[in-house]
């Protein structure tokens, strides 16, 4: 239930509860890729004329790719969010607009915001992934692979010396 009649909050605060499904128009164009549905959990209640208050939690999870070896990840959401609904926005910039002839509230938009928010920017498989050779593409984490490594001239000498003993010994 996203749309809660405003005049039956004059009653007390109003339990929110709604999975939205991965594939609601409302989560179209979205730029990840919903695993499952949004579950949507929280309380809607008044908080002075024509200002309203939401403490929920969105939970769902979504499927992302490791932004250094392109793995796909499958990444947990759980967000805890506090919002501020108001007919007069100019209050506060952070908050959602109600309109004052509107009769009710509807959360979905905020859902959607707020969804966007707690999605990470940056995924990783795990914190010591060691991604893609960045001249071969081979999978590091495979091992390594047979591209040299770039000369750092403070080795440099060692490295010849290196060479000309192993060319000794052939
Ligand atoms: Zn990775
Ligand atoms: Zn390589």
């Amino acid at each position: 239930m996203l749309r809660v009649e405003l005049r039956a909050l004059h009653d007390g605060p109003i339990e929110t509860t709604a999975d939205v499904p991965a594939d609601a128009p409302l989560l179209a164009d979205v730029d990840f890729v919903l695993a499952e549905a949004v579950h949507v959990g929280g309380r809607l209640m008044e908080s002075g004329a024509g200002r309203y208050y939401w403490h929920g939690r969105l939970t769902s999870a979504l499927t992302a790719k490791c932004r250094r070896c392109l793995a796909e990840v499958s990444v947990k959401l759980d967000a805890e969010v506090r919002t501020l609904f108001t007919e007069d926005p100019a209050e506060d910039e952070t908050a959602y607009a109600v309109a004052p002839e509107a009769g009710e509230l509807d959360l979905s938009d905020m859902v959607r915001e707020e969804l966007i928010l707690a999605v990470p920017e940056y995924v990783l498989c795990r914190e010591e992934c060691q991604g893609l050779c960045a001249q071969c593409g081979k999978d590091l984490n495979d091992g390594p692979c047979s591209c040299r490594p770039a000369p750092d001239p403070r080795w440099g000498a060692l490295e010849e010396l290196k060479q000309r003993l192993s060319h000794d010994e052939e």
